[in-house]
C-alpha cells in the first residue's frame, strides 16, 4: 500500500482476527504522514472505539498534555496509533494471535511515515518493537527511559519505551517518571543538528544506550 489512507481503509474493513466482531469503529491512528515522532500504544479503549480515533479518553488527555506541554508539539505534528487497531472486549490485553494478525498494519505505517523517533507506550508496544529489534524485553520498568537504535530497512529509528499514560492516571510517581521520560524525548527532538551517535553517547550518564549494548 502506498499511503496511510489506503492502510486506514483496509484496517476499517479488516476481519483478520476475532476483534472485528466487537468493534464499533476500528482505530487506524492519526496525525502527520511525515511525523518526526510517532507514539504507539497497546489497543483502543471504549472512547477510542466510539470515536474511531486513538487516545481520546483520560489517558489520551494526559498524552496530549505531555505532547503539547513537554514536547512543545501539537497532536497534528506527530502520529499516534496502537499495535492492535480494534478494541479487545472489556479492555483486556491483546492476545498473541491478535497482535500477529494486526501488526503488519503498524509495520506499514512505520514504513510509510519513517519517523526519527518512536515512543512506545507500555509493555505491549515496547515488547513488539523490541522483537523487531531482535531483543527480548524483560519488563517495561527495566527498559523505559532509554533510546534504542533500530535499523529498519536501512532507516535508523530511535525507539524510546516508556509507561502507558493510563498507568500514570492515578499513580503520581509513575506520572512523574512519564514526564521525565518525555523531557528526554524533547531533548532528542531538539537535537536535529546532532548526529545519532553523538546524541546517543554525548549526553552524559542519563541511561542512553543503543541496542548494541543494551544487554537485552
Ligand atoms: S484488530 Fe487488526 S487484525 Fe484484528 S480485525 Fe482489527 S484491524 Fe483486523
Amino acid at each position: 500500500m502506498s499511503n496511510l489512507d489506503e492502510v486506514a481503509n483496509e484496517i476499517r474493513s479488516c476481519k483478520k482476527c476475532k476483534l472485528w466482531q466487537f468493534r464499533k469503529n476500528a482505530v487506524p491512528g492519526e496525525g502527520n504522514s511525515k511525523a518526526e515522532v510517532m507514539f504507539i500504544g497497546e489497543a483502543p479503549g471504549e472512547n477510542e472505539d466510539n470515536e474511531g480515533r486513538p487516545f481520546v479518553g483520560a489517558a489520551g488527555k494526559l498524552l496530549t498534555k505531555l505532547i503539547n506541554e513537554v514536547l512543545g508539539l501539537s497532536r497534528a505534528e506527530v502520529f499516534i496509533t496502537n499495535v492492535v487497531k480494534c478494541r479487545p472486549p472489556n479492555n483486556r490485553d491483546p492476545e498473541e494471535d491478535e497482535i500477529n494478525a494486526c501488526s503488519p498494519y503498524l509495520d506499514m505505517q512505520i514504513e510509510l511515515i519513517k519517523p526519527r523517533i518512536i515512543v512506545t507506550l507500555g509493555r505491549h508496544s515496547s515488547s513488539y518493537l523490541f522483537r523487531k529489534m531482535g531483543m527480548k524485553m524483560e519488563s517495561i520498568s527495566r527498559v523505559r527511559g532509554k533510546f534504542y537504535t533500530w535499523n529498519n530497512n536501512e532507516h535508523k529509528i530511535l525507539v524510546f519505551p516508556t509507561y502507558h499514560p493510563a498507568a500514570a492516571l492515578y499513580n503520581p510517581p509513575i506520572r512523574k517518571i512519564l514526564e521525565e521520560d518525555f523531557r528526554r524525548v524533547k531533548e532528542a527532538v531538539s537535537s536535529k543538528t546532532v548526529t545519532l551517535d553523538n546524541f546517543l553517547y554525548g549526553f552524559g550518564d542519563k541511561g542512553e544506550k543503543s541496542n548494541r549494548d543494551s544487554g537485552k
